[in-house]
């Protein structure tokens, strides 16, 4: 089975409040970070390990230069024989029309824009520089540089949001027609400065967010952006073919501070440290536990709106068992056999599959 292979970019122009993604506004140390990035891949070099996804994540990935993005490809097509879906994240402010023909022509293929919202006054309060033109002119630069493949985020139950301005922003970003669409729920993580400064108060509440969701579920399903995963939507066939791994239990290696890997049976990863990582010419692995257990691939799958087959699981009676509470109450639902959560069962998914752990003997 070929691998994903995930690189962490850990660097934006300017922190935003609510985020604890590992990223500093520290650009002067890129070219430290691109020179033991290349010594990691070379690492995996010769162990005749196969890749059909990579997955520039972050942080900024578009803060990196063209080039180089054309150069950690072509490292990654030599290590590990990449073919496939290439995806780089990316911020519409970031994002020129010569930017985007330049990595389109390095082979990205796959490009997701971090939009969030076109109202002002919840970009403001989020910390984001771009706005809701900025967030056109990067689309239809994506479509002119030959992109087929956009996503585009969008963040729910931020400060100030309603449901007439989540609806603004859904129709919005469903005009500018993506093939795919995640929508995050805001979690406020202590150590933020959105923690720190209790802006909990200007969000709404868990009754409102739990709303929010469900409309904008509604909302993209309506729209022919179908819902896949617990947050992620999309045209048919154009799911996240990278991100499907994490949920489908496929292997992953990450490269980069902050990246974590699942790879022959085993979860690594390194710390959150851009100068560790720099100092350890990138060796700085750390061992997180074993990978593809069954309760954990359980955990995993049910994310996936097609849910799971019971029956290929050692506790699948106890798991039908168990599950037919949620079932008559609406929070999953059977289909062709399998089970899954429906959307009203994903805003509970964490409580109900802590009930779901089969019995200790
Ligand atoms: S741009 Fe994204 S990764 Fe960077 S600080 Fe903002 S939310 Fe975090």
């Amino acid at each position: 089975m070929a691998a994903g292979i995930y690189l962490h970019v850990p660097f934006c122009r300017q922190k935003c409040g609510y985020c604890d993604f590992y990223s500093l506004p520290k650009l002067s140390w890129i070219p430290a970070y691109l020179e033991t990035v290349k010594q990691e891949i070379l690492s995996y070099r010769n162990q005749g390990i196969v890749a059909d996804t990579l997955y520039f994540g972050g942080g900024t990935p578009s803060l990196l230069p063209p080039e180089e993005i054309e150069a950690l490809i072509g490292l990654c097509r030599d290590v590990f024989s990449l073919e496939g879906e290439i995806t780089l994240e990316a911020n519409p402010e970031s994002s020129s029309l010569s930017f985007l023909r330049k990595i389109k022509a390095a082979g990205v293929n796959r490009i997701s824009f971090g939009a969030q919202s076109v109202i002002p006054k919840e970009l403001a309060a989020l910390g984001r520089i771009h706005t809701a033109k900025a967030i056109d002119d990067a689309v239809f630069a994506a479509k002119e540089a030959g992109f087929s493949n956009i996503s585009l985020d969008v963040m729910l139950a931020i400060p100030y949001q309603t449901e007439k301005s989540l609806q603004q922003t859904l129709s919005h970003f469903i005009s500018l027609q993506p093939t795919h669409l995640s929508a995050y729920l805001l979690k406020i993580e202590e150590g933020t400065p959105f923690f720190q400064n209790h802006i909990e108060r200007l969000c709404p509440d868990d009754d409102y967010a739990a709303s929010l969701y469900l409309q904008t579920v509604a909302a993209l399903n309506q729209a022919g952006l179908l819902q896949y995963e617990i947050s992620n939507f999309a045209k048919p066939g154009m799911e996240s073919r990278h991100n499907l791994k994490y949920w489908i239990g496929e292997e992953y290696i990450g490269i980069g501070p902050a990246a974590h890997s699942a790879y022959k049976g085993k979860r690594f990863f390194h710390p959150s440290s851009l100068a560790q990582y720099i100092r350890s010419q990138g060796k700085n692995l750390l061992l997180e536990g074993d990978f593809g257990g069954e309760w954990e691939q359980l955990m995993l799958s049910l994310r996936l709106t097609k849910g799971v087959d019971p029956d290929t699981f050692s506790f699948g009676q106890s798991l039908k068992e168990k599950a037919d509470s949620y079932l008559r109450a609406g929070w999953m639902a059977k289909r062709d056999g399998k089970l899954a959560f429906t959307p009203q069962g994903f805003l509970l998914s964490n409580s109900i599959l802590a009930q779901l752990l089969p019995d200790e003997e």
